[in-house]
């Protein structure tokens, strides 16, 4: 063990030792978490945290700030940095879990104005992923009903040939029938009045723009379920259970009663997904919480070029071909709302940089 601490340059088959050491009675606690800490970090994020699918929700997290991220993701690396016995609180306290509720309180309030949801019961995997893309089909299938408005819609896929599946959920879409255009539109609520900063607006952009790829792909085509049924160990020939077949029968998919299975019923909404337009704009709209009075909305083309570049080196981290990076130092009022600011191991080097810094310009001047 000591040898371990010693040695940054440990190959991989030390972690067969250091799994010996989680369960040695020998080591302290903080020996434990580290050790469990580096075992886990040795496979990459992704293995370690997410091995199926990552969510947009994840991305958009470590695009605000990514030693968050991993902090969220692991408390142990976080926890092992206070004094040893000191007790640390990283709960959210009464107050943000209260603005967290108001915002999702008023996100059901914006579905059920136009949809009621009803439960179905899920025996499989295969079973929950069929639901996921029955709520596909059923915002697809209500344009061709006529309405303009669909809401809460699942997307799914490989974007930029990553490797990496990546599942979200689209706040809302907005089709013109006559334009043959579709508008994705992301809401935030606020507790705030004031308008948001611009960091803030960033990320709200760089999540609608995710969604709004992972459309496109399932439109334009670049779906693959064999694809998808190798990164989450789905059986795509299994029968579905009989409350799903129910729902699948209700629907209004060509050839309903002849879908039994996910592959079948994949193949089936496609079909109609591939009838709707790409998105290429798209909208954030910020509400106050009390007043649902709206604060401002951010209107924009979307930019898949810089998505694709800032997605990449996101999943350049899940993959560990990088290190962890916590926020710039013009970005570093994000810790002041942070959980883990106490002792945050980013926030520290980058104060003694800056202090350094400070000392080095004083010194030239
Ligand atoms: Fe990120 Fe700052 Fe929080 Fe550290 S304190 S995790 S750098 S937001």
């Amino acid at each position: 063990l000591n040898d371990f601490w010693n040695d940054d340059d440990q190959e991989l088959a030390n972690i067969d030792v250091l799994e010996n050491c989680v369960n040695c009675e020998n080591i302290s606690a903080a020996q434990r978490l580290e050790c469990d800490s580096i075992i886990r970090t040795k496979g990459t994020p992704q293995i370690c945290f997410r091995p199926e699918y990552l969510t947009v929700s994840d991305l958009v997290k470590q695009q605000w700030c990514e030693q968050q991220l991993v902090y969220s993701l692991d408390p142990g690396i976080y926890l092992i940095r206070a004094p040893p016995g000191m007790v640390v609180d990283i709960e959210e306290t009464p107050e943000q879990k209260l603005v967290k509720k108001k915002g999702s309180d008023i996100h059901f309030q914006r579905e059920l104005e136009i949809q009621v949801p009803i439960q179905v019961n899920i025996e499989t995997k295969e079973d929950d992923w069929g639901v996921k893309f029955l709520n596909l089909q059923f915002a697809v299938q209500s344009f061709y009903n006529g309405n303009r408005l669909a809401r809460e819609i699942p997307v799914f896929g490989v974007p930029f040939d990553k490797d990496v599946f990546v599942y979200g959920i689209i706040d809302e879409l907005q089709y013109n029938l006559n334009e043959y255009t579709v508008i994705i539109t992301e809401l935030k609520t606020r507790r705030n009045s004031f308008p948001p900063k611009q960091g803030q607006i960033r990320k709200d952009k760089y999540q609608v723009s995710l969604y709004a790829q992972l459309f496109n792909d399932l439109v334009e085509g670049r779906f693959s379920k064999e694809l998808m049924a190798a990164k989450l160990q789905l059986n795509i020939n299994a029968q579905f259970s009989k409350s799903v077949m129910k729902h699948i029968t209700q629907s209004r998919i060509n050839s309903a009663n002849k879908i039994h299975t996910l592959g079948a019923l994949i193949d089936a909404v496609l079909t109609q997904v591939q009838a709707m337009p790409p998105v290429h704009f798209a909208k954030v709209e910020y509400i106050h919480q009390e007043t649902k009075q709206v604060i401002s909305v951010v209107d924009f083309c979307l930019d898949f070029q810089s998505l694709a570049e800032q997605y990449s080196r996101h999943i350049e981290w899940w993959l560990a071909k990088r290190g962890t990076a916590g926020v710039e130092v013009e970005d570093c009022w994000k810790c002041s709302y942070c959980l883990f600011s106490e002792f945050c191991e980013w926030r520290k080097v980058m104060a003694e940089r800056a202090t350094k810094e400070a000392y080095r310009t004083k010194c030239v001047t």
